[in-house]
């Protein structure tokens, strides 16, 4: 089969490779539909995360496909099923599992798809990908929704869910500001933040294109160097850019909560005094996809979410080495599996 290689910064290239087979009882094999870019593997392919020193690896670990063939120990899961897939490796009954903290499980540690860690699991730019524990790591799209839009679903999309709903269950009119830099994950959290939440929802950004689809979700959008509001129940800081976290942690009402899904690979200055007198609360880490996919497909097929408007362009499959290097892949470039 083809397998996507990230080879060097602004290199990547289909490999023939072996294909996976079923290993253990409880594996199925998936062959995508349709698969996306995480915002980090646009800072991998531009050299700028230390992955990008790690080469040729598989890139990629959001998609959907359908599932084409399962073990004996599958009950959930049939051939046919088209499923998102949990974009880590996650065995669902450990005691990290079982707290919903999925990236963290206890027999697979940081194991994911598309990046050179704890094993290899492929990238979901291959043409048959294995699942583990299918029957938890897999999630049955809702009839009747387009699976292209849903390519995100298992790292990006559900993410928006996770870093809005827990945190503002029980506020009532909340209040939330998004800052944006990365590609989408931001406007995944302002669908979430607008039509799951019903928040009232302040986008910042200096981007054109992005601040257009968060306008289309409908969020007040702001000019990220103008003044801001400091009164926000949330501030999600989706940018990686230490200046816009500073803006997201000095925007939120006394005991607020500011959640980070960027990554910072380099130390960064705090203002730790002012965060104190304010009383912030403060999470920045991996997100936990799988106990957030479920919740985030049901609104998608209920039409309370629109995924579809931050799909910035569908290409097809052998395009994908291209329009990921060409420095114009948009902030979601989903690609297309002829099947
Ligand atoms: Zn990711
Ligand atoms: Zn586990």
């Amino acid at each position: 089969m083809k397998s996507l290689m990230f080879v060097a910064p602004g290199q990547l290239r289909f490999d023939e490779v072996d294909a996976p087979s079923l290993v253990e009882g409880t594996d199925a094999l998936v062959r995508p539909l349709a698969a996306t870019t995480c915002d980090l593997d646009h800072h991998v392919i531009e050299d700028k995360t230390p992955f990008s020193g790690f080469g040729p690896f598989p890139i990629g670990h959001e998609c959907v496909g359908t599932v084409v063939e399962v073990g004996p120990d599958c009950t959930d899961v049939a051939v046919g099923d088209v499923v998102g897939v949990a974009s880590h490796i996650a065995c669902g009954t450990c005691a990290q599992c079982e707290l919903g903290h999925t990236a963290r499980c206890l027999r697979h540690g940081d194991a994911q798809y598309g990046l050179p860690v704890n094993g290899a699991w492929g990238g979901t730019f291959d043409e048959l990908i294995r699942v583990p524990y299918a029957d938890f790591n897999l999630a049955k799209l809702p009839a009747g929704v387009d699976p292209v839009h849903l390519a995100s679903i298992g790292d990006n999309l559900a993410l928006g869910w996770e870093t809005v709903m827990p945190t503002v269950a029980g506020v009532s009119d909340p209040k939330i500001a998004v800052f944006g830099g990365t590609g989408s994950i931001g406007l995944y959290c302002v669908d979430v933040a607008v039509h799951c939440a019903g928040a009232r929802t302040v986008y910042h950004d200096d981007d054109p294109a992005r601040m257009k689809v968060a306008e289309q979700l409908g969020a007040e959008v702001h000019d990220i160097h103008g003044k801001r509001e400091k009164d926000f129940h949330l501030a999600v800081d989706a940018s990686c850019n230490p200046e816009r976290l500073r803006k997201a942690l000095l925007s939120v009402m006394p005991e607020g909560h500011v959640n980070s899904v960027g990554i910072y690979f380099d130390d960064v200055r705090l203002p730790l005094l002012a965060l104190y007198q304010r009383g912030v609360h403060f999470h920045n880490g991996k997100g936990h996809a799988r106990p957030n996919m479920t919740p985030t497909l049901e609104a998608v097929a209920a039409g309370t979410l629109h995924p579809e408007l931050v799909t910035s362009g569908v290409y097809g499959w052998d395009e994908i080495p291209r329009v990921l290097t060409s420095g114009r892949a948009g902030h979601k470039p989903v690609f297309v599996l002829e099947n």
